[in-house]
């Protein structure tokens, strides 16, 4: 058997015949800059993730930008960001001028710990950035309360977290300005870059509007200095097919990852996801944790499974990151995550023959 780290077959599949047909409205609409197919989509997704107002952007790095950007975020300001995050979240406050102040996650969620942000506030701190990584909803509630107490901004990460809850609430929906990508290996996921920033504020979404169209909300009166991030119209046509089936494709990762909550449970030192009571995990990655991870995903190569690495340098120790004067050791809960996590197989059409092959492979790698 082999089984590839992503496969896009199933998915794919499902929606041939609604692409194939979305492409063709969208050919013959004959407006593929900002127009309908832009337009439905971020009503669409603005129910899905019950929030008001969804503005498509170019990917996930822009949608985080324009949110910065629309908050006034800027030079002389500090922003908090998880130590273990992947590095556009990082990119972005350093690409608007401020600050990034990395924030330790906590070892069971893997997701930002609220105390560590707390230690972080200065009188310069402006924003908190939360990801929600994994798929895993950061713990919101008390994240909010926080901001609250200190007057700061949040703009939740939401690109690997598409309709998991806190308490019921749509992550993506509690920030001030929120950002995510449509990655194509996202769990909702274009062909091609794409990405939105979603909000409840309707000058923060006028705002972002502006920003990703040359600052302009009127052709050819542009009011604030702009970008061109735009949301490209056949990547949303696109979309807009693919997320009628979101919510069955998050159920069956949701499967997946139950099946290896079950078979994988007392296996060597492995180390298996937990999710917050107050959570619904929606799974866009099944992260492991083992000290022997490369051992392991080398035997898991050899039996013909791939696996990846959700993220084998954190961003302080990356070489564009030299400038901020960490060493090793600075962030000892992202280092020992970043040494020991490893991210099985799991995409809607992964069969339960092949998860049993996987776990068959990683039990006989721990038993010799
Ligand atoms: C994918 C991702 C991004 C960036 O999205 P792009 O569309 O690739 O720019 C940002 N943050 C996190 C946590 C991501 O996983």
């Amino acid at each position: 058997m082999n089984i590839p780290f992503v496969s896009f077959e199933f998915i794919n599949a499902a929606v041939k015949t609604g692409m194939l047909q979305a492409f063709e409205t969208f050919f013959d609409n004959s407006m593929y800059i900002l127009g309908k197919e832009v337009e439905a989509f971020e009503k669409e997704y603005s129910l899905a993730l019950q929030t008001k107002y969804t503005v498509g952007i170019s990917n996930g790095l822009d949608a985080l930008n324009i949110s910065l950007k629309a908050l006034n975020i800027g030079e002389g300001d500090e922003v908090i960001v998880p130590s273990n995050t992947y590095i556009a979240t990082v990119l972005a406050v350093t690409f608007c001028g401020a600050t990034p102040v990395l924030a330790e996650p906590d070892i069971a969620t893997y997701n930002i710990d609220p105390e560590a942000i707390k230690e972080k506030i200065t009188a310069k701190t402006k924003a908190i950035i939360p990801v929600h990584l994994y798929g895993q909803p950061c713990n919101m509630e008390v994240i909010m309360k926080i901001a609250g107490e200190h007057n700061l901004f949040v703009v939740e990460d939401n690109a690997q977290a598409h309709l998991s809850t806190w308490k019921g609430k749509m992550a993506g929906s509690f920030g001030h300005i929120n950002a995510t990508s449509f990655y194509p290996g996202k769990n909702l996921g274009a062909l091609g870059d794409a990405g939105a920033v979603t909000t409840d504020d309707p000058a923060l979404a006028e705002k972002a509007v502006m920003l990703r169209n040359y600052g302009s909300a009127k052709k050819y009166q542009h009011d604030i200095i702009g970008y061109n991030m735009r949301l490209d119209e056949c990547q949303a046509a696109f979309l807009r097919v693919k997320l009628k089936h979101l919510s069955r494709w998050t159920t069956e990762r949701q499967a997946i990852a139950a099946l290896y909550q079950k078979k994988l449970q007392n296996t060597g030192d492995l180390i298996l996801p937990v999710t917050a009571a107050e959570a619904t995990h929606v799974y866009h990655q099944f992260v492991v944790r083992t000290a022997k991870r490369n051992e392991l995903q080398q035997y898991l190569t050899k039996a013909g499974i791939g696996t990846l690495i959700h993220y084998p340098v954190p961003p302080h120790l990356q070489k564009a990151y030299q400038h901020l004067g960490y060493t090793k050791g600075a962030f000892p809960v992202a280092e020992d995550i970043a040494d020991t996590c490893l991210s099985l197989p799991i995409w809607p059409g992964l069969s339960e023959a092949q998860v049993d092959f996987i776990v068959r492979a990683i039990r006989q790698f721990f038993n010799g």
